[in-house]
């Protein structure tokens, strides 16, 4: 990996001028996914221009990156200015006249058609004919997305999952006008950031959100009844099946908001109970339990992100809103 930086940062792998665009990634959402794919793109060599509409959220994500550097340059023992270099990289921004001029341009804000279909709009006042329009969504439509679109056979998918920089594997979806083209383009994007790429027809939440959501919410429901403690369930898990993380720890990574959002569309879309979310997910997102980002979630969080150990909900959930009523 080091080498992989090191190279990058003298140049080797780096962009050179007339190839500028293709090396080139604009990341528009500045939330938990965007600042992810943005570093992990930044250390594959790519210039990254990071957009968002809220100057709040660029200053975190500037601040969450570096500290994330900081652990890596710990890791690999790189100099300061090696981690300057990289984090030179990405530039943060609220404009969007920037965009102009760019092929790769993924979208990572919140999953709402309607947020993402305006968003599609905008953004092809802004790029060129060349340009592919890519989304991370995890359960919506691709040909929906792109229906709101001039040019839908530029419209794909491309489904990091979190944490991006540490999960090798980015599903390549095709809407039903999805061109081959754009198909192609998508693919050179997934190898330069080194992703294993499978390709995934249209249907909600490909094939990763749709296989493991259902575990997620089972989790959750085993939590409500108070069959086991949250810290019990993800230890069964973890080591039952070598994962490495369990599934309540999961959704807090994810954020419960957006857990809740895949199981509804799931639920919706597929009309199978078995992704009914669990009420408990719900209430928690009710209360502003939203898990890692918010510091409360099925497990408590300290101000650098790290579950606080012996933190998990006990017996039954419901006992555990009571406590922090009781503490609040
Ligand atoms: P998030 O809520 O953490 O961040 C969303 C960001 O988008 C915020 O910074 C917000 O200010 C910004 N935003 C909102 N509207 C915008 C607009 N019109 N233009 C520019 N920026 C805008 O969301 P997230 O968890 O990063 O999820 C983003 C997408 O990635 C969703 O579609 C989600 O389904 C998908 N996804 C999430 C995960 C995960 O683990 N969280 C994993 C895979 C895919």
């Amino acid at each position: 990996m080091k080498d992989e930086l090191l190279e990058m940062l003298v140049g080797k792998s780096g962009p050179s001028a007339n190839t500028l665009d293709h090396d080139k990634l604009v990341v528009v959402g500045a939330g938990t996914m965007g600042q992810r794919i943005s570093h992990a793109a930044a250390t594959k060599g790519m210039d990254v221009l990071l957009v968002d509409v809220s100057q709040d959220a660029l200053d975190a994500a500037s601040n969450n990156i570096k500290e994330t550097l900081d652990h890596e340059i710990e890791k690999w023992a790189l100099t300061t200015s090696e981690q300057k270099a990289l984090l030179s990289k990405i530039k943060f921004t609220t404009d969007f006249n920037q965009i102009a001029n760019q092929i790769y341009i993924i979208e990572a804000i919140p999953e709402s058609i309607e947020l993402k279909q305006n968003l599609f709009r905008e953004l092809e006042n802004h790029t060129i004919s060349e340009a592919i329009l890519i989304t991370n969504t995890s359960t919506l439509s691709i040909t929906e997305l792109a229906s709101a679109t001039r040019c839908p056979d530029k419209v794909i998918g491309m489904h990091f999952l979190n944490p991006v920089p540490k999960v090798s594997v980015v599903e390549i979806v095709r809407g039903v006008h999805t061109s081959d083209e754009t198909y192609h383009k998508a693919l050179a994007l997934a190898s330069k950031l080194d992703r294993s790429a499978i390709e995934v027809f249209e249907s909600p939440g490909y094939v990763t959100t749709r296989v493991i959501m259902p575990m997620v919410n089972e989790a959750v429901q085993v939590l409500m009844e108070g069959v086991a403690s949250a810290e019990d369930i993800d230890i069964a898990i973890r080591l039952g099946y070598e994962m490495n993380n369990g599934p309540l720890a999961m959704a807090d990574k994810i954020g419960l908001d957006t857990v809740l959002v895949w199981l509804d569309t799931l639920f919706h879309d597929l009309g199978d109970t078995k992704y009914r979310p669990c009420p408990l997910i719900r209430m928690m997102v009710r209360a502003g339990f939203l898990g890692v980002k918010s510091g409360q979630g099925f497990f408590r969080y300290d101000d650098d992100g790290e579950m606080i150990p012996g933190s998990g909900l006990t017996s039954t959930a419901l006992d555990r809103f009571r406590t922090v009523r009781k503490q609040s």
